[in-house]
């Protein structure tokens, strides 16, 4: 993992859910592109038609992946530009007739989804509802069901939690929201479960779906809004007109061929990364546990979730303290919720399935991903556990 900070000398990355180490075969198309000169996309010039070319090649490659037409792709800054584009631009897009309007998300929704649409209920007098997830994270589909009305012109809900990596039942969200109405429009955060799934698959019937390059071995800083005609979103923040009206703003070129060249890679390698990383996971979950018999799989074996996530409530332990333990030897995971100040937060995931208080303290996710080696996993299970009997004793 050279590519990695050295320090400390060994490093043991197990914080992908986080952000993912760029690949090299994405450093190198990006390379590619600014090794020539690059104009604006909108410019005459030879290198602008360089610049255009190369994002109309992304905006294709991009849209290829996910089964839409390259018209349906829009690039963003990122993950979260994509979530707030997809609720404020969808209410401000549909024409009210001066009904009430009305948002159903999740309650375990990422905050670029769960606090877009809480401003949005503030900022524009709409009813929002959040659908309750059981024990192990999953939304109750009845609850959603009878959630859905007339009024109803956006849900979202997650196709992975980008916490626990517990996948939610979309094509059946897909079917219920159609049965009680059909023009609302449904929204899906992909961000976390891109490098995993088959997103044609497992986005189809969804009106906007988020991605973000960071999140599958590509660059910070851009993202991909994927809308289903006629979706009919409003732009956010206007301009130049770019993206087709629906996002103003030169466009990283850059960027929207490393988010191409990322999801190509991920599409292709897909499924064995699935089944290599879900190995690794396994044998982490079976070596900790062995060696800290108390700690809690939060999520049980049998429930879908993401090949790549291992979260642990260990009891007795304060997460901060675990996690600056085990940063200071190199290994890096994360406590699942942070704020922009890096504190942790309580999460709002692990309260709405009921996880208490106490257990809910010493929550870790480790998050293995397309970097991940045999060795990472036998390095965290030698050494966690005595950081935690470290803590114990102290404590
Ligand atoms: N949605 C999910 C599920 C995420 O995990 C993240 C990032 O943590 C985001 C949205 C926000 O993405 P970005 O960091 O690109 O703004």
């Amino acid at each position: 993992m050279d590519h990695l900070s050295s320090e400390p000398a060994v490093l043991t990355y197990l914080d992908h859910g986080a952000t993912t180490p760029l690949r090299p075969e994405v450093a190198e198309a990006m390379a590619e592109v600014t090794s020539e000169p690059l104009g604006n996309p909108t410019g005459s010039h030879r290198p602008a038609q360089r610049a255009r070319r190369l994002l109309e090649e992304a905006r294709d490659e991009v849209a290829a992946l996910m089964d839409r037409d390259p018209g349906q792709i829009i690039f963003t800054s990122g993950g979260t530009e994509s979530a707030n584009l997809a609720v404020f631009g969808t209410l401000a897009g549909l024409h009210r007739d001066g009904s009430t309007a009305a948002i159903v998300c999740s309650a375990v929704e990422h905050p670029a989804v769960l606090e877009s649409c809480r401003a949005a209920a503030l900022e524009g007098a709409v009813r929002l509802n959040e659908v309750p997830v059981d024990s192990a994270g999953v939304i109750a589909l009845n609850a959603l069901t009878d959630l859905v009305d007339v009024d109803t012109q956006l849900v979202a809900i997650m196709l992975a939690n980008n916490e626990t990596g517990v996948m939610q039942p979309l094509a059946d969200v897909v079917e219920a929201v159609r049965r009680k109405n059909d023009a609302t429009r449904i929204f899906t955060d992909a961000v976390q479960a891109a490098s995993f799934v088959d997103l044609a698959e497992q986005t189809r019937g969804c009106d906007l779906v988020a991605l973000s390059a960071h999140k599958l071995g590509g660059p910070v800083g851009v993202g991909v809004l994927a809308e289903w005609m006629p979706s009919g979103i409003a732009a956010r923040q206007y301009g130049g007109g770019q993206e087709r009206e629906r996002r103003s703003g030169t466009q990283n070129v850059v960027g929207a061929v490393g988010m191409a060249t990322a999801l190509r890679f991920a599409a292709a390698e897909r499924e064995d990364a699935a089944e290599r990383v879900a190995g690794l996971r396994d044998a982490l979950a079976e070596g900790l546990c062995a060696a800290i018999p108390d700690a809690v799989r939060t999520i049980a074996p049998g429930v879908a979730t993401l090949a790549g996530h291992l979260h642990l409530c260990i009891p007795g332990v304060e997460r901060e303290e675990l996690l600056v333990l085990m940063g200071e030897r190199g290994i890096c995971a994360s406590g699942g919720s942070s704020c922009a100040s890096g504190a942790l937060q309580t999460s709002h995931v692990l309260a709405a399935m009921g996880v208490a208080d106490g257990l809910s303290r010493g929550a870790i996710r480790f998050t293995l991903g397309h970097a991940t080696t045999p060795g990472d996993v036998e390095r965290a299970v030698t050494l966690v556990p005595g950081l935690v009997d470290q803590i114990r004793q102290g404590s």
